[in-house]
């Protein structure tokens, strides 16, 4: 090493430096002249955009040289009139992704030292960006049965250090979700002091009784966070764009550090859009609400170990290893998702994708049955 270079390094923050880089789920090229590909790997929505917003995004482009709104408050707005107004404008923060929003939190409540605690198998990126903060991770995973959450097991783990709680339901990877009377207790018996991130992504698919968006909380709890995104339901992913709701005083105070012009033209007109296209999302959620139904009969048929879902994948445990699994799966044309980095080990995510996705699915399963037989 060269002086230079060891001089440099020596401002490295040690906690930069540890490797935790992101990958996302891929996609497969084709491997035979003529053979669909299908990317099962990332939770998209698999009818694709709303009109509206497509509408919206095409009238942008005209403005492209220009710099977009420098707030988010056309957005908010919007999404007033989308919550009934039982939130207001002053209630949100809009950014480029729910995970922009994930970062923002972290960087505003927790500094080097401090605690956030997560409940493994989990979204990566809030161990990721609490590590950046030079947070210490702490993980008090869902139970092995069932993956719900281990309530006691958080509320022991509280320390003076504990700044963030993420909780998140429905879960990625797992499809689980917290019940009302859980996220209820945990919220009782929290610290006031302790954030509450609550992240609700996937809530349009979620139709069991006990579930609960956080909505109803915020009022009486200042310490709670809704995190919600335009990549899943609204067939948004590109645009990178999300929101988050609270209470307002922590709102205004996440709001100073939103960087000016965050939100492109195009993702600011898409999203408002979106939100006014009703048609839209109701016919994503039937079409993951019926081909669920339709998986797993299959899924039964097949010998597919697969865990309930109130989301739009499911967690499956392959009949094979599951580097094979996922490999044989892309030699058929079809990207699904390893999640031994979100702590579930051996697992494997699977999107739920339109009818002739989920065929070619489970064809290729069938194939995999037949092989493994022989
Ligand atoms: C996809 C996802 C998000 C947000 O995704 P963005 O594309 O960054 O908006 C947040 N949380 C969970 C659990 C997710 O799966």
């Amino acid at each position: 090493m060269n002086i230079t270079t060891k001089t440099i390094k020596s401002l490295f923050k040690p906690y930069l430096t540890v490797k935790n880089g992101y990958k996302g789920g891929k996609g497969v090229s084709q491997k035979k002249e003529g053979q669909k590909t299908y990317k099962l790997s990332s939770n998209e929505n698999p009818i694709g955009t709303s009109p509206l917003a497509i509408n919206a995004i095409k009238e942008a482009i005209k403005d492209l040289h220009l710099y977009p709104d420098t707030t988010d408050i056309r957005l908010r707005e919007a999404l007033e009139v989308y919550y009934n107004r039982e939130l207001t404008k002053d209630q949100f923060i809009c950014a480029a992704s729910g995970s922009e929003i994930i970062d923002l939190t972290i960087r505003a409540f927790v500094k080097e030292g401090d605690e956030v605690i997560v409940s493994t198998p989990c979204f990566v990126p809030y161990k990721m960006f609490s590590r950046w903060s030079g947070a210490n991770v702490i993980d008090v995973p869902l139970f092995e049965n069932g993956y719900s959450l281990n309530v006691e097991g958080i509320l022991k783990s509280v320390t003076e250090k504990t700044r963030i709680v993420f909780l998140t339901s429905p879960n990625n990877p797992t499809g689980s979700y917290i019940s009302k009377q859980e996220l209820k207790y945990l919220l009782s018996e929290l610290p006031q002091d302790i954030v509450v991130v609550f992240d609700e992504v996937y809530w349009h698919f979620a139709n069991a009784e006990d579930y609960t968006i956080a909505k109803s909380y915020i009022a009486k709890y200042p310490n709670l966070i809704a995190i919600n995104s335009f990549s899943k339901t609204y067939g948004l992913a590109s645009l990178r764009v999300g929101y988050a709701y609270m209470n307002v005083d922590v709102a205004a105070y996440l709001r100073q550090i939103c960087k000016p012009f965050l939100i492109t033209k195009l993702s600011l007109e898409g999203a408002i859009a979106s939100l006014k296209d009703a048609v839209f999302i109701q016919k994503t959620v039937e079409t993951i609400h019926s081909e669920k139904i339709f998986l797993e009969v299959e899924f039964e048929k097949l010998g597919i170990q697969f865990y309930p879902t109130q989301a739009n994948f499911y967690l499956i445990t392959p009949p094979i290893p599951s580097n094979e699994f996922v490999q044989f799966l892309v030699e058929e044309g079809i990207a699904v998702r390893p999640v031994d980095n979100f702590g579930a080990t051996g697992k494997v995510r699977i999107t739920i994708g339109t009818r002739e996705a989920n065929i070619a699915l489970i064809k290729a399963l069938n194939k995999l049955k037949l092989i493994s037989l022989n």
